[in-house]
């Protein structure tokens, strides 16, 4: 399958039971009050961005209320905080994105996510974060230019280095752990230098407490840029 075809089978997968019941319960009785009257999406989030992408950033899950609704990743849970920065490194059309279809567009960067569907209290299991791995490994595969696997907190590390693993690229040893601006080196099978880079996830507990500034992001992006050699 192409990506965009891989996009489709995606926005249409109930493998996580718990997963599926929590978007569509959300989606139809579970609304927030201030969005009642709006129709939510309540399916996976597909990824988004060129598929010729250099970076590929993996965020952690949609928000219940945020991609849940929206249909796009890092949107509707009231922060731009992402899109911003992507702009302002010259990755974004616009430093604002409030929904599928809204015009806004990635340059060079590619955005998916270690697991699809919104979790309850934004936590997936294991069993679900291990469900939902074979889409974004296949993601990967189909995404030939990455440079970068720009890993958006812990959990999006630890999914990026099992997806390469899986995919039989060589992971240097012992495992990398995780950090902000920490990188490691990957090999593609074919021998292509891949590099996986840490960045804290712009999550409001994040950004509200200051443990990851606006400076901090764009610091992590421009390195991104640099090494896809952007
Ligand atoms: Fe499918 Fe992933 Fe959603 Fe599970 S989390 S239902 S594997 S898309």
């Amino acid at each position: 399958a192409d990506p965009a075809t891989l996009n489709a089978r995606i926005s249409v997968c109930r493998a996580c039971p718990r997963l599926v019941a929590w978007r569509e319960e959300v989606a139809t009785t579970g609304r927030r009050a201030a969005f009642a009257h709006e129709p939510y999406w309540g399916r996976p989030a597909p990824s988004l961005g060129p598929v010729d992408a250099r970076i590929f950033v993996v965020g952690l899950a949609p928000a219940a209320n945020g991609a849940n609704r929206t249909g796009r990743m890092f949107t509707g849970d009231g922060s731009d905080w992402l899109w911003s920065a992507f702009y302002r490194a010259g990755l974004a059309s616009s430093p604002t994105s409030r929904a599928a279809g809204d015009g806004q567009r990635l340059m060079g960067l590619r955005l998916g996510s270690a697991v699809r569907c919104a979790p309850p209290a934004n936590k997936p299991t294991t069993v679900e974060k291990a469900t939902c791995l074979p889409w974004i490994t296949r993601e990967l595969e189909l995404l030939g230019q990455v440079r970068v696997v720009l890993a958006l907190g812990g959990i999006a590390w630890d999914t990026a280095l099992r997806v390469v693993r899986e995919s039989g690229w060589a992971v240097p040893r012992p495992k990398p752990r995780f950090g902000h601006g920490v990188r490691a080196e990957l090999t593609r099978p074919d021998g292509q230098t891949v590099v996986l880079l840490g960045s804290y996830h712009p999550s409001q507990r994040n950004t509200f407490t200051g443990r990851l500034t606006a400076d901090m992001l764009d610091a992590v992006l421009s390195t991104a840029k640099e090494l896809a050699g952007l």
